[in-house]
C-alpha cells in the first residue's frame, strides 16, 4: 500500500471541533494521576503539563512525569476498536478517541526481511515501516496524542525541541484543532 501525503489525510473524520472535547482528569479520563519518574511524588490528573516536569525535582535534576492509568493491567488488544489509526487503542491513551486530532497515523505494516535476517542471524526478522505514517515518521504517534491532549486541556500553542522529523510532525498536527 503506498503511503499518502499527510495533507491528503488532513480532514480525517475523527477530527472534531473544540466544542466537543472533554478534559482529561474527568470521570471519562483513563489517567488517574501523574507521577514523577525520579522522586515518585504524585500530581493530580488535571495538572497543567508544561516542559518543566516535576516541580520537586526541577531545581536539582529535572524529571518527567508519567501518567498512571485506571486499568494498567488490561491488555492493549482486549478493547481495541476497528479504527484505522492508533486511536484503536484509545482505551490505553490519555484522551478519548472522539477527541483525537488524527491524520490516520499508526497501523503501519511489518515487512518481512528474510535476507537481512539471514545475514544477522535473526530468523523471521521483520521491519516496521513507519514511513507509512502521515508525515513519514514514527513521531506522528507522539504528535497525535500530544496535540489531542493539549487541545483537550485548552492549549492554543504547542512547541517542541526537534532536530527534524518531530518538529515536522508536530507542525502537521498542530493546525488541526483550528
Ligand atoms: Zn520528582
Amino acid at each position: 500500500m503506498p503511503s499518502r501525503p499527510f495533507r491528503d489525510l488532513a480532514h480525517n473524520s475523527s477530527v472534531h471541533s473544540l466544542g466537543e472535547i472533554s478534559r482529561p482528569g474527568t470521570e471519562e479520563s483513563r489517567v488517574l494521576e501523574f507521577v514523577c519518574i525520579r522522586c515518585g511524588v504524585s500530581y493530580p490528573a488535571d495538572i497543567t503539563i508544561d516542559s518543566k516536569g516535576c516541580a520537586r525535582c526541577r531545581e536539582t535534576a529535572p524529571a518527567n512525569l508519567r501518567p498512571v492509568y485506571a486499568d494498567p493491567a488490561a491488555h492493549p488488544l482486549e478493547s481495541a476498536t476497528p479504527s484505522r489509526s492508533l486511536w484503536r487503542f484509545a482505551h490505553m491513551l490519555p484522551c478519548n478517541a472522539a477527541d483525537a486530532v488524527s491524520l490516520g497515523e499508526g497501523l503501519t505494516p511489518l515487512l518481512a526481511a528474510p535476507r537481512i535476517g539471514a545475514v544477522l542471524g535473526v530468523p523471521n526478522l521483520a521491519i516496521k515501516d513507519e514511513g507509512r505514517n502521515p508525515t513519514w515518521s514514527h513521531k506522528d504517534r507522539f504528535s497525535t496524542v500530544a496535540v489531542s491532549v493539549a487541545r483537550a486541556r485548552g492549549a492554543t500553542t504547542v512547541a517542541t525541541a526537534s532536530s527534524g522529523n518531530a518538529g515536522a510532525s508536530l507542525a502537521a498536527y498542530a493546525p488541526e484543532p483550528g
